[in-house]
């Protein structure tokens, strides 16, 4: 009988430790995420990435381990700023686990960490605008990169205190990696400032801000809205008047739009990653920005 209520004591105090004694299963929104949280958690946690790189990343399609996973999850990392809205809440509400709800300390909302742009004044949903809060795609700025694995660094520092060393050696051992890396971008990006080029879909505008390219326009008349005749026709007018040298294509949007103008007004379509896997050379969060400026500067 004693020993049954020493046993019991036992895993009491292991079960509401802070700490855990196993791996922290880690549920990351998309492959950029759990890049970072795997670079920065090291040994020390497991992670499961929903989201395919090589997808819109607005409307992922749920496979049934994605409640499973989120289920057991000590922690949930989202890009958040709307981006995952057509998709996680009702995995949220499936998996039922208290622990990764939102305002929980097992959520982590990324885009908390950086300044949004294109945050409008009043709400345009109802015409369709996937971006109502702003642009949500602020990943693909490599500057924003060490708020977002400080952030993670702080998270598992917070739910892994035991292992919060390691944590920060691992994020200054990145970040300093990191940093030469914005230097080399930099220098490789120069030669291209001042291109103006349309995109296909929102996508890129932190990444273009970021080196001073000219975004002329995009093909879609607004984030989420396919094409129409009537936009692609306004759209040749004004490129006609005001050249633009390239259109960045991403992976998964339906390129004839972008072919046909491109055809017609003798412009570039150069087709970039927008996440880690988007493409075959793009497999870390390093190698797809050095991807998507050797696609640029090619
Ligand atoms: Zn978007």
């Amino acid at each position: 009988m004693k020993k049954n209520c020493l046993m019991a004591l036992a895993c009491l105090v292991f079960l509401t430790s802070p700490s855990f004694a196993r791996p922290l299963h880690i549920v990351a929104a998309y492959p950029y995420i759990g890049d970072l949280v795997e670079r920065i958690g090291g040994g020390n946690v497991r992670v499961f990435v929903l989201a395919r790189g090589d997808y819109n990343p607005h409307v992922i399609i749920p496979r049934p381990s994605f409640i499973a996973q989120i289920r057991r999850a000590n922690l949930l990392i989202i890009s958040g700023a709307q981006l995952e809205i057509g998709w996680i809440p009702p995995l949220l509400r499936q998996a039922n686990n208290p622990a990764v709800q939102p305002g929980e300390p097992g959520f982590l909302d990324l885009s908390r960490y950086v300044t949004l742009i294109d945050v409008p004044t009043s709400v345009s949903r109802e015409q369709g605008d996937v971006h109502p809060e702003g642009n949500p795609h602020y990943y693909l700025d490599p500057e924003n990169i060490i708020p977002l694995a400080k952030a993670i660094m702080e998270k598992l520092s917070q739910l892994d205190s035991q292992n919060a060393l390691d944590y920060r050696t691992r994020y200054s051992e990145f970040a300093e990696l990191w940093n030469k890396r914005l230097i080399q971008w930099a220098e490789k990006m120069k030669g291209g400032m001042d291109t103006r080029v349309v995109e296909y879909h929102k996508n890129y505008d932190y990444f273009l801000r970021r080196y001073k390219l000219q975004i002329a326009g995009t093909i879609e008349p607004l984030p989420g809205i396919p094409p129409t005749s009537k936009h692609v026709e306004h759209l040749e007018a004004l490129l006609t008047a005001n050249p633009a040298r390239l259109i960045l294509q991403d992976v998964y949007n339906p390129d004839d739009a972008s072919r046909h103008l491109a055809e017609k007004l003798g412009m570039k379509v150069v087709v970039l990653p927008h996440d880690v896997g988007a493409v075959r050379e793009a497999n870390g969060i390093f190698s797809l920005f050095d991807e998507i400026v050797r696609r640029l500067r090619e």
